[in-house]
């Protein structure tokens, strides 16, 4: 199913809004503080021109939501695709919010986009489109303010670019205004593998809870970019039996196991996964409901809705995608005693390791890959277990649960702070 023909039950910001009303109303929010701390601090929208490789200058739109900075300077990822809209970014800014929280890192959330298709950009254009999109919004970034990191369709490049461009502002380098950077720019050791290693450490503990082991583990995973490979990839190293694997392509299955290295070697000659020897062709979406212990979504939003999630086989779901399912398919999947991890604890690795490239960067001492991930697992282990305990002692879903335990945690600080009102 194509990206439009996803069944959009309830818009992202909507999907967020809706758990955030459980939640605040189960912790006993004061109404007014509820409001404020389900409304953004701030919306930036940009109209961006650049100059385009056949001469012709184009106007593109661009957006930066600033959620929070009740506990931090905000933190959130930058996508490019033609789909981003103004509302996906305030719901994933929010989102932001809750999972540095749920981490208990220093920061507030946020989240931007610029409306373009990176695949129809050459490498200058989508400079050109990343350097103004900076310049435009530079007034309320910086190391204390807002820190962008890669999202959808951005990368260590698109990050790169964005320091220079702050840099050249400042006059001078500042590592520290972006993360997920090239590891020669400031960037740490384990960024890349950062949330594909957390949806695997949180994946291990639950396993441990279910008293199941790696190898007989059936894993299905959706998507193949930054997250879903590198999910894959330390899965099965670790020892997980990945039977599917899908983009926006399609997906390839083979219930006795993929060789995840040589689909690696494959995508990055062939540029997809489609047509990769030794295993059957399925549909990306389908392969969502195909028989498999461990679910991965890592592709998209709202893939698992309430059309589909009584199809979905699986018995845990750990989400490696920013909401990938709807509220009301958290409903069915609840009522069948699917267990999920959702998202803001899940995926929070990226933002974990980006907490300690900015840490780094702004102590100019750098860590080893082993201090990085030693202390990631720290963070991951610590934070699963305390929703998994939150979630057991309130009587609520994990996904509530983390949603408690983050706006308590914000609230707590607002409330430390008082309301400059
Ligand atoms: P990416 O652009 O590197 O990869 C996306 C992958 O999903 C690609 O393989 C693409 O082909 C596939 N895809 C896209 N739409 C699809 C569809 N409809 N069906 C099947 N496959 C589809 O992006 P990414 O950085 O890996 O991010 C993936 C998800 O994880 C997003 O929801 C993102 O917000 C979230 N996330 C990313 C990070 C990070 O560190 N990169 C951190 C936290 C959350």
């Amino acid at each position: 199913m194509s990206v439009e023909e996803k069944t959009k039950e309830l818009s992202v910001y909507e999907s967020m809004a809706a758990r955030y009303d459980v939640a605040a109303r189960k912790l006993g929010l004061d109404e007014g503080l509820s409001n404020y701390l389900r409304t953004p601090n701030r919306e930036i929208i940009v109209h961006i021109p650049v100059s385009m490789d056949d001469g012709t200058l184009r106007v593109f739109d661009g957006y930066r939501v600033q959620h929070s900075i009740a506990r931090g300077p905000c933190k959130g990822g930058v996508r490019y695709s033609p789909d981003v809209t103004l509302d996906e970014i305030r719901g994933l800014a929010a989102e932001m919010t809750w999972k540095c929280a749920v981490v208990n890192i220093p920061f507030g959330g946020a989240k931007g986009g610029v409306i373009c298709d990176p695949f129809k950009l050459s490498t200058g254009e989508l400079e050109r489109i990343t350097r103004r999109y900076t310049a435009e919004i530079f007034d309320y970034i910086g190391p204390e303010r807002d820190v962008p990191a890669p999202d959808m369709n951005t990368n260590e490049q698109t990050m790169a670019w964005i320091m220079d461009t702050y840099s050249m502002h400042m006059r001078h380098t500042v590592t520290a205004s972006a993360t997920g950077k090239p590891y020669s720019l400031g960037g740490s050791l384990g960024r890349r593998e950062a949330t594909g290693r957390g949806c695997m450490m949180t994946a291990d503990e639950a396993l441990k809870r279910f008293r199941w082991h790696r190898e007989s583990t059936r894993v299905i995973v959706q998507g193949f970019g930054n997250v879903g490979s590198q999910a894959a990839r330390l899965m099965h190293e670790a020892g997980y039996k990945i039977i599917g694997v899908a983009d926006i392509s399609g997906g390839v299955m083979n219930t006795n196991g993929i060789d995840i290295p040589g689909l690696w070697k494959y995508k990055e000659a062939n540029k997809t996964i489609k047509g990769f020897p030794n295993t059957e062709p399925i549909g990306a979406q389908e392969i969502l409901e195909q028989d498999c212990d461990l679910l991965l979504p890592a592709a998209t939003e709202s893939v698992i809705t309430s059309k589909n999630a009584h199809k979905v086989k699986a018995k845990l779901l750990v989400e490696g995608a920013n909401s990938p399912t709807t509220p009301p398919a958290d409903d069915i999947l609840f009522d069948r005693g699917v267990f999920v991890i959702p998202d803001i604890l899940a995926n929070a690795g990226g933002v974990t390791v980006s907490y300690f490239e900015w840490v780094q960067d702004r102590q100019g001492y750098f860590w080893t890959e082993a201090m990085v991930n030693e202390r990631l697992k720290h963070i991951m282990v610590t934070s699963f277990n305390a929703v998994v305990n939150f979630g057991d002692k309130h009587k609520v879903n994990n996904r509530i649960a983390a949603y408690m335990l983050a706006i308590d945690r914000v609230a707590f600080c607002i409330n430390l702070r008082g309301i400059y009102a």
